[in-house]
């Protein structure tokens, strides 16, 4: 899943602020891993969290395209959260900004759109 190469090229440099206008609790995230421990989708897929939140981090478009469709939505990840980050809806919000065929600059618009902490 995670070649350890970062293309910059296709990188969205300013996707993990995109991501935090949206969901403020992935400041507070300190890599402990608990999430990706109790993770659904990573007990029976290659799924990885720890490498969603890092792929987020370095803007890796493609990759997140690729992988983050296998989060089922479950929620057990936040509620082993330490830190009380709302990490399901950061991959809500992630998944949602990857299928907006939209400029880059044009992103940070639609997630002020979009706030789906309720669910
Ligand atoms: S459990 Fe919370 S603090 Fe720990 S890595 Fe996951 S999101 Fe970050
Ligand atoms: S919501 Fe997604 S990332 Fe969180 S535990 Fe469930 S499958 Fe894993």
């Amino acid at each position: 899943m995670d070649s350890g190469v970062v293309n910059l090229d296709s990188a969205d440099r300013n996707l993990v602020q995109k991501v935090l206008e949206s969901e403020h609790s992935f400041a507070y995230c300190i890599s402990c891993g608990s999430c990706t421990a109790t993770c659904s989708a990573g007990n029976f897929t290659d799924y990885n969290l720890r490498q969603i939140q890092l792929m987020v981090k370095r803007g890796e478009v493609e990759p997140l395209r690729d992988t983050i469709t296998r989060c089922m939505l479950c929620g057990k990840c936040q509620m082993v959260c330490p830190k009380g980050v709302s990490t399901r809806n950061i991959v809500l919000q992630v998944s949602k900004l990857l299928k907006q065929p939209v400029s880059k600059n044009q992103l940070t618009d639609k997630l002020h759109a979009t706030d789906d902490r309720k669910i």
